[in-house]
């Protein structure tokens, strides 16, 4: 049977119990999809234990962001996490997860800085707030999260480093829609012509993704070739084109120097829906 964790005592109490046994966590949101789906999948193979948590965490959106508006559907998440024999669902409230009084914030200097974290001030230090709470809660041996949100893993193997937390990151391929668009809970927000056009962010990656493999190695034309392509979508309005260090996440200018890697990225709204979506090309795999 699926346990359904709500408050701190209920968690810990689960974690208690696993004792010594490994444990792996997927963090989400709710509103599962197959992206999701794969994440919990994979821990369900390499852990004892598995521990998916659902929390909609109001600290990651901004003021003018979708929060209110987020879809949710707990009671179909819970079918579909049963279904992949998860052990624990941990889903707190609000007030369990950031009491009246609480007053801790984490915060992860750097790579939060550039992409999503510019757009986004606030973003980052939502996630590693949460994430480092979860962490703390749920003591996993492995962590699992999605390629789809490229600088949040950056910035959480930054925080697993720099706070010495005991476990490993473990990060999960882009799942896609047969016509490339990554899944994401957003999804649901496109109206019909938004969702026929989405798949422009992937196949301006897929554009610049060839360029590079032909060792085109300038970064401006690697930009330009992506942003060519979104521009002649007319639903959709481009918040950043982005060809960078997949490291530090800083933005390449002129050429890119031999031995490198590269993290094609974007954000691009379709009416008040905001799409990412990017691809890692580590070094060597030129
Ligand atoms: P979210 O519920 O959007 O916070 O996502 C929870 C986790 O699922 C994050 O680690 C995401 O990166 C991951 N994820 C979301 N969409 C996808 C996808 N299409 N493919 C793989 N992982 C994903």
């Amino acid at each position: 049977m699926m346990k359904i964790a709500q408050t701190i005592d209920a968690i810990r109490a689960a974690r208690e119990e696993y004792g010594l046994e490994s444990v792996g966590l997927v963090p989400t949101m709710g509103y599962l999809h197959e992206g999701h789906l794969e994440l919990v999948r994979r821990a369900r193979k390499e852990n004892d234990r598995v521990i998916v948590t659902i929390y909609v965490n109001p600290k990651q959106f901004g003021p003018s962001e979708d929060l209110s508006r987020y879809p949710r559907d707990m009671e179909h998440d819970l079918e579909l996490l049963s279904n992949e024999n998860v052990d624990t669902v941990f889903a707190p409230s609000d007030e369990a997860m950031y009491p009246a009084d609480y007053q801790t914030t984490v915060i992860v200097t750097q790579v939060t800085q550039p992409l999503e974290g510019a757009r986004r001030p606030t973003h980052f230090e939502g996630v590693t707030t949460v994430v480092t709470k979860l962490f703390n809660l749920c003591r996993p041996t492995r962590a699992y999260f999605g390629q789809k949100d490229a600088q949040q893993v950056a910035v959480l193997r930054q925080m697993v480093r720099d706070l010495n937390f005991n476990l490993e990151i473990v990060v999960c391929p882009t799942v896609r829609e047969k016509d490339g668009l990554a899944l994401s809970s957003r999804n649901k927000y496109l109206t019909a012509e938004q969702r026929a056009a989405a798949p422009a962010l992937h196949q301006s990656l897929r554009a610049a993704t060839v360029l590079w493999a032909q060792g085109e190695r300038n970064s401006d034309t690697l930009r330009a070739a992506m942003l060519d392509i979104l521009s002649a979508v007319p639903s959709a309005r481009v918040d950043y084109v982005s060809a960078a260090n997949p490291t530090t996440l800083q933005e390449y200018s002129d050429t890119v120097a031999a031995g490198q890697g590269i993290l094609f990225s974007m954000a691009v709204f379709f009416g008040q829906t905001r799409l990412i979506d990017n691809v890692l090309l580590p070094p060597g795999a030129e």
